[in-house]
């Protein structure tokens, strides 16, 4: 698939090294956000074609992120799939209520990954079940 580009926040350095490890490999250029704030900063400027959000933010969730993001009108569309940590399922349906259109979980399986998230971008968020 054409290169995209990936907005992955996540807190954790160790996950966030395999997501970055896995799309760069793939040829996707992935930034990273550690906070809300810093990633409300980076779109500011060009919208990545996905956002990987992870749900357990220091401050403000992923939740609350995705919450925010879905209520401007300029961050509105954007495709979000949340990283979610448990297999908790009430994890899932709170990820989707906030906006995410879908869910991968941690950790991430190496092997199946980046063909999930390319067939998402692909599809877009009309594609994507949650
Ligand atoms: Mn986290």
């Amino acid at each position: 698939m054409n290169p995209k580009q990936v907005l992955l926040v996540e807190d954790n350095a160790l996950n966030a090294k395999l997501v970055v490890f896995l799309l760069e490999a793939a040829g996707h250029e992935v930034k990273v956000a550690t906070h809300a704030k810093e990633a409300l900063t980076m779109l500011t400027g060009r919208l990545p074609d996905l956002i990987l959000m992870d749900l357990q933010l220091p401050e403000v969730s992923g939740y609350d992120l995705t919450r925010q993001l879905r209520s401007a009108p300029a961050t509105a569309n954007l495709l979000i799939v949340a990283l979610t940590a448990f297999a908790m399922t009430g994890d899932e349906a709170k990820a989707l209520e906030a906006g995410c259109d879908a869910y991968v979980t941690k950790p991430v399986d190496a092997k199946t990954f980046v063909a999930r998230v390319e067939g998402m971008m692909e599809r877009g968020r009309e594609g994507v079940e949650g």
